[in-house]
């Protein structure tokens, strides 16, 4: 099954409980404009090279189309459908007037040198700059991009169209028009969703422990987070395996070394939470850290992590997912029957957008927040989502997913039907 149409079926689903109308499902069902590029690029050693590219344009009835760009060697325009029309779901589950989007390139950035990733970011921004703009199509980073390629994506932006025109993209260096907070945002709004959650159930984050895949940005701020509040992180992975310590990990230290030596994987020394128990770490592949007796499993890799073939193999007592799919609907279903609460990637990651959607309104404005008040209003929108969807829950008798596609969808609705579906 393609991951577009996982997407479909988890609208669908929704659509179905809510009784939605079914010409605004077929309207959410396609992509408004799907653009696909070529371009070449001048490696180090002096021989051209080609690269494929895309961006979908997912929905714009919100706002303007919002959305990452990833690179990464599997992105295909499949995986991109899937990501754009999360976006317009995730964004009006929290309620910010931005639409769909997303953006990526077929490359593994980890073989290029900076300056050949300088001037593939360059060159694809140049492909797709007239789709793109304040107004209308604003990229921001995802797997494997980062402040920096967003600088060169804003940089090359206005040497064609001239004016600082730093709206065209978020998730830029503090020091080139970002927002303090947007770095951390991903995390911080999955763990404000979570922190409420745990409130709701009357639970003790004093007594629970967690395990994180994925150690980029989304899951080393994550695990950062976690411990500061109390949780007990046992494991941590990235796309080499994970380490794995039933006294805790030592989260800051893990990834210190990691940025030093590559991996987590190299880091048992630093991995215990106390200097005397490193011994107990140990080594874990990716599987088996999914696997793990834990009470909070963070998601913050890839899609498709949690399918039929391991899900009921899952121990963790809730999933929270701070990757964009990382559970497939029919992994869904069992996960559901066997009582594990999945809080899903369009309400937990939706923290990134909505930090975008600040940093968009502080360079319109030009004028910019503090950390604390990018915080407070981050927590105000994601705690208030949660609350939506938890009431939506028990509206319709569902779980946080569903929920979740119902909250958005009924927002959407609404818009759509204040306008009407035909525009012109
Ligand atoms: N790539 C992030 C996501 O999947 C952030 C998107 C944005 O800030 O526009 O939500």
């Amino acid at each position: 099954m393609s991951l577009f149409e996982n997407t479909l079926k988890q609208i669908n689903k929704a659509a179905k409980t809510m009784n939605l109308n079914p010409e605004i499902t077929d309207y959410l069902s396609h992509p408004q404009r799907i653009i696909q590029v070529a371009f070449p690029v001048r490696m180090d050693n002096g021989n051209m090279k080609m690269f494929t590219g895309f961006r979908v344009q997912h929905n714009n009835h919100a706002g303007p189309y919002k959305g990452g760009i990833r690179f990464h060697p599997q992105v295909d325009m499949d995986e991109v459908k899937a990501l754009a029309t999360w976006m317009t779901i995730k964004c009006s589950v929290v309620g910010i007037p931005l639409g769909g989007g997303k953006g990526g390139v077929i490359v593994d950035p980890k073989e290029l040198s900076i300056n050949e990733l300088e001037r593939l970011s360059r060159a694809y921004f140049r492909a797709i700059s007239e789709f793109v703009g304040p107004h209308i199509d604003v990229p921001a980073p995802d797997v494997y991009t980062n402040p920096q390629v967003m600088a060169w994506f804003a940089d090359e932006y206005t040497k064609k169209y001239g004016n600082r025109k730093l709206g065209v993209v978020t998730g830029k260096p503090l020091e080139y028009g970002g927002s303090k907070g947007r770095a951390s945002a991903t995390a911080q709004g999955g763990v404000y969703v979570l922190d409420e959650y745990v409130k709701e159930h009357g639970l003790n984050p004093k007594e629970m422990t967690v395990a994180v895949q994925g150690f980029g940005n989304a899951g080393s701020f994550g695990a950062i987070f976690l411990a500061e509040m109390g949780y007990k992180v046992v494991a941590v992975s990235d796309s080499k395996g994970g380490i794995y310590n039933t006294d805790g990990i030592n989260v800051e230290d893990t990834l210190t070394c990691k940025h030093e030596k590559g991996s987590v994987i190299e880091c048992m020394k630093e991995c215990g939470m106390h200097k005397e128990n490193y011994e107990n770490c140990k080594t874990i592949t990716n599987e088996e850290l999914l696997e793990l007796d834990v009470d909070v499993l963070v998601l913050s890799a890839l899609e498709n992590q949690v399918t039929e073939k391991n899900a009921d193999k899952i121990k963790a007592k809730i999933i929270l997912e701070l990757a964009n799919g990382p559970v497939t609907p029919e992994a869904d279903e069992i996960l559901e029957a066997k009582g594990i609460d999945v809080l899903p990637d369009i309400l937990v990651n939706a923290g990134g957008v909505t930090v975008s959607y600040f940093e968009l309104v502080q360079n319109e404005a030009n004028y910019y927040w503090t950390e604390e008040e990018v915080k407070d209003r981050l927590k105000k929108i994601m705690v208030d989502a949660y609350r939506a969807v938890s009431t939506h829950k028990k509206k319709h008798s569902c779980d946080y997913r569903e929920a979740s596609y119902t909250n958005s969808l009924h927002r959407l609705e609404g818009m759509i039907n204040a306008k009407g579906i035909t525009s012109n």
